[in-house]
C-alpha cells in the first residue's frame, strides 16, 4: 500500500491503530463464512470524527472501505472483496446513556450486544434482539444486518428497536437520522433504509435504541417428536393458535446428536426433532400460555413435552440451543449456514425440501433455528477442501433458494446478503427491484466507496 496513504491514515487514528502486516491482514480477511479476501490495511478509529476523516481520505483516493464490527457475519458482509481498508468499529464501545424514564438507550456502534443487554438488564429494562452471536457481535453489525434471534418471534428484530442513528456518509459527512422519541419522526424513515443495508450506505457510529419492560415470568419447555414433520406442523399450528411464544426453536436429529455428543446433557438422541419453546409475561398469562403450548404439541404428535422444573434446567435447554454451532463444527470443518426463510404455513414444506436436497446431493444438512419465524437455518456440514463436494453444496444452495422463493419466502431471514447471496438477489427483487436498489446505492455512494462488491453491486445484475 502507498506509504503516503498509510502515513495519512496513521495521522488520523494514530500509528497503533493502523495495521498492514501480513498476519494482521490475514486476521481481517474473513468473517464467519468460508472464503477470504486480503485487505490492504486495517484501521481502528476511536471516534466518529476519525471515521469521517478516514472515509474522506478513502473517497479522495478511491480506496474501498469495508466496515467491520466483530466479523461474525454469515454472508461475507465485512469481507474486503476488493481489498482496500477494513475499518473496525470495536473502539467505539461506550454505552452513553440508559434512560429509564423514556425507555431508550444511547450507545456507540462497536458495543458488544451482550454487554449492552447486561447494562440494560442492570437498569431494570430489556432489549430483546438476541442473535446467537450475542457474546461477540456488535450493535452496529446487528443494525447493519437487521439481526434477529430466538426472542424475535414475539418481540421483533433489531429494526423494531432503532429510533435514531448517527452515520458517517460515503463523502465523510456526519448525519443524524431519526431521533430518540419512540414512534414519532418527521419525514421518511431513514433509519429503516440504513437498517439491513450491510455497510453499503453509511457507517453507523451511534444509535438510540428502544427498550421495553422485562417480562416478569417465563416458562421453558422442550417438546420431543418422533417425526420432524410433526414438529414442523406444530410450529405452524402454534403460530396460528393465538399463543405466540417468546422462543420457538427447532433442532433435527442430526443437530440433537451433535449437541448431545458435545455437551452430554441427556438430550433424546432417538428423537427426530425437538422444539425448544419459551413463553413469558405475567405469571397467570404464562401458566395459560404454557397449557396452550402443551396442548398444541400433544395434538400435533409430540411424544413428550418436558417442562423445565427450575431455572437451572431451563438454562440447560438454552445451552443446548446455543451450542449448536460449535457442536456441528466438530462434525465437519466447513459449516455453511443458510437462512432462507419461508412463511410459517410453509415450514412443513421447507423441512421436507431440505431433507430431499440433502438426499439428492448426498450432503450432511442439519435443520435448526428460529422455526417460529420460518427461519430453519439449513446448515450444510462440509469440507471446503473437497472441491467435488463443494460443487454439490453450491448446487444444493442454488436449489434451496429457488424453493424458498417459490414458497413465498426470502433468501435471508437475518444473515444478510453480503457477497455470498448477492448473485441470487435479483431472483428475489426482480430486474426492476434490483435496479432500484442499485440506484439508491448510486445516489448515496456515487463513487462506490462503502462495501463495494456486495448487495446491489452492478456485477450481480443479470440481463434476463
Ligand atoms: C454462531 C453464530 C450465530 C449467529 N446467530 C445469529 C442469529 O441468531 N441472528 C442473526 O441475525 N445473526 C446471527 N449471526 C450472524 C451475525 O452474528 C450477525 O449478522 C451480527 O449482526 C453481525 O455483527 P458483527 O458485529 O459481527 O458484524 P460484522 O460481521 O463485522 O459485519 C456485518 C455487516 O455489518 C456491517 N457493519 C458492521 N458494523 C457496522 C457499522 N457500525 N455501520 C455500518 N455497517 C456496519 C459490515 O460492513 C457487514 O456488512 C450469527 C453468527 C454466528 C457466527
Amino acid at each position: 500500500m502507498d506509504l503516503n496513504f498509510l502515513a495519512e491514515l496513521k495521522n488520523i487514528v494514530g500509528p497503533k491503530y493502523v495495521m498492514d502486516a501480513q498476519e494482521d491482514r490475514i486476521c481481517y480477511s474473513f468473517d464467519a463464512t468460508f472464503r477470504d479476501y486480503l485487505p490492504d490495511v486495517i484501521v481502528k478509529p476511536g471516534t466518529a470524527e476519525e471515521i469521517q476523516a478516514v472515509v474522506r481520505l478513502a473517497a479522495e483516493k478511491g480506496v474501498p472501505v469495508y466496515t467491520r464490527g466483530a466479523g461474525t457475519g454469515l454472508s461475507g458482509g465485512s469481507v474486503p472483496v476488493n481489498g482496500g481498508i477494513v475499518l473496525v468499529t470495536t473502539r467505539l464501545n461506550k454505552i452513553l446513556a440508559i434512560d429509564t424514564v423514556n425507555y431508550t438507550a444511547a450507545v456507540e456502534s462497536g458495543v458488544i450486544t451482550q454487554d449492552f443487554c447486561n447494562a440494560v438488564d442492570a437498569a431494570g429494562l430489556y432489549y430483546p434482539p438476541d442473535p446467537g452471536s450475542i457474546k461477540t457481535s456488535t450493535l452496529g453489525g446487528n443494525i447493519a444486518e437487521c439481526a434477529g434471534g430466538p426472542h424475535c418471534i414475539k418481540y421483533g428484530v433489531t429494526r423494531d428497536y432503532i429510533l435514531g442513528m448517527e452515520v458517517v456518509m460515503p463523502d465523510g459527512s456526519l448525519v443524524q437520522v431519526g431521533n430518540s422519541i419512540d414512534g414519532e419522526m418527521s419525514g421518511p424513515d431513514w433509519p429503516m433504509l440504513l437498517c439491513g443495508s450491510e455497510g453499503t450506505l453509511g457507517i453507523v457510529t451511534k444509535m438510540t435504541l428502544r427498550l421495553i419492560d422485562k417480562p416478569p415470568a417465563k416458562q421453558t419447555m422442550l417438546a420431543i417428536f418422533d417425526a420432524i414433520d410433526e414438529a414442523a406442523v406444530t410450529v405452524s399450528t402454534m403460530m396460528a393458535s393465538g399463543t405466540i411464544p417468546t422462543t420457538l426453536e427447532i433442532m433435527d436429529n442430526l443437530t440433537i446428536c451433535a449437541v448431545e455428543n458435545y455437551l452430554h446433557i441427556g438430550l433424546p438422541v432417538d428423537a427426530d426433532a425437538l422444539l425448544l419453546i419459551e413463553v413469558d409475561g405475567e405469571p397467570t398469562a404464562v401458566a395459560k400460555q404454557a397449557e396452550s403450548v402443551i396442548k398444541v404439541c400433544s395434538d400435533c404428535g409430540a411424544r413428550e413435552v418436558k417442562i423445565a422444573k427450575d431455572q437451572k434446567e431451563a438454562d440447560s435447554f438454552g445451552l443446548a440451543r446455543r451450542s449448536i454451532s460449535p457442536a456441528c463444527g466438530k462434525i465437519n470443518p466447513t459449516k455453511i449456514s443458510e437462512d432462507a426463510t419461508v412463511p410459517r404455513s410453509q415450514i412443513p414444506a421447507m423441512v421436507r425440501a431440505v431433507r430431499e436436497l440433502a438426499a439428492k446431493y448426498k450432503l450432511k444438512m442439519v435443520i435448526f433455528g428460529h422455526a417460529g419465524d420460518g427461519n430453519l437455518h439449513p446448515n450444510i456440514l462440509s469440507n471446503k477442501r473437497d472441491h467435488e463436494e463443494m460443487e454439490r453444496v453450491e448446487e444444493a444452495i442454488c436449489e434451496l433458494f429457488q424453493i424458498a422463493l417459490k414458497l413465498g419466502g426470502t433468501l435471508s431471514g437475518e444473515h444478510g446478503i453480503g457477497y455470498m447471496k448477492a448473485p441470487f438477489l435479483q431472483w428475489e427483487f426482480g430486474k426492476t427491484g434490483f435496479v432500484a436498489g442499485r440506484n439508491i446505492k448510486a445516489a448515496v455512494d456515487p463513487n462506490g466507496i462503502l462495501n463495494p462488491g456486495k448487495l446491489f453491486d452492478s456485477k450481480f445484475y443479470q440481463e434476463e
